[in-house]
């Protein structure tokens, strides 16, 4: 059904796109093709101001959109410079539906799927505890990919959290990343982790697999689909082998892989 994948460029982030598209390309059975920064290669007018209407503005608050007139203003300049922004959680399903309206008509279709890997953060509203949840991905069309989201989406091990307010205690601020790495037990990802593109590229199949199966996840911890809550799972299913489960090996997997 999916004849074809457009990723999306993420100059701002360590992501390699390329490298992501030719993994999948390896594994799947359609074209894959690189393209520059999404929001490069597609705007809408009002663009914008859809931005800022996504924007989360307190945990416990499922309503969103902060649509002041200097929200907009800054909305627009991020556009225009992928440097600008930072530190805003939106709604991802919203931001979703306007990448899908800014989508040129003849590549709306299911058999394209477009990939774009993404330096904001985004969410999804939880009925069960009436909070926002950080994620890495929203599947659909086009399937967000957010790399923040890696970063901070699943839960860390509970000795970086400890280690954290420890050194906040001590000093006022955040402990730098070797002390994190060297005092934490557990394996975890921060911000332009080294192995951020190979652990981006199991989200990149699972985007083609729910579109192409229906199938969001896969139950097996350890398999590249599988959707980690925590970092130590998300370590486990994308950066150690085997890489599949037993049935999307025989989907996915590559004769020589393990
Ligand atoms: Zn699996």
């Amino acid at each position: 059904m999916v004849d074809r994948v457009m990723c999306y460029r993420s100059p701002t982030t360590v992501a390699d796109v390329d490298e992501i598209a030719d993994w999948l390309e390896a594994r799947v059975d359609a074209d894959v093709t690189v393209r520059d920064r999404f929001l490069e290669e597609h705007r809408t007018d009002g663009l914008a101001d859809r931005f800022a209407a996504a924007r989360v503005t307190s945990p416990y608050d499922r309503d969103t959109g902060n649509t002041m007139l200097g929200t907009i203003r800054y909305e627009e300049r991020a556009l225009e410079n992928p440097d600008r922004e930072g530190g805003v959680l939106y709604d991802g399903v919203q931001m979703q539906r306007a990448l899908n309206a800014a989508l040129p008509a003849a590549e709306r279709g299911l058999e394209t799927l477009h990939l774009p890997i993404i330096d904001r953060a985004i969410g999804t509203w939880g009925d069960h505890d009436g909070r926002w949840h950080k994620r890495v991905t929203v599947l659909g069309q086009p399937a967000l990919l957010s790399v923040p989201g890696l970063y901070e989406a699943p839960a860390k091990p509970e000795s970086y959290y400890k280690e954290k307010q420890r050194h906040a205690l001590l000093s006022g601020d955040t402990p730098p990343r070797e002390v994190l790495e060297n005092q934490v037990e557990g394996e975890f990802l921060i911000a332009d982790d080294p192995r951020t593109t190979a652990a981006l590229k199991g989200y990149a199949l699972q985007a083609y697999h729910y579109l192409e199966t229906g199938e969001a996840f896969c139950e097996r911890d350890g398999c590249r689909l599988f959707n980690a809550h925590y970092h130590e799972d998300l370590v486990e299913a994308q950066l150690r082998e085997p890489s599949f489960c037993s049935r999307h090996g025989r989907q996915y997997g590559l004769e020589n892989e393990v």
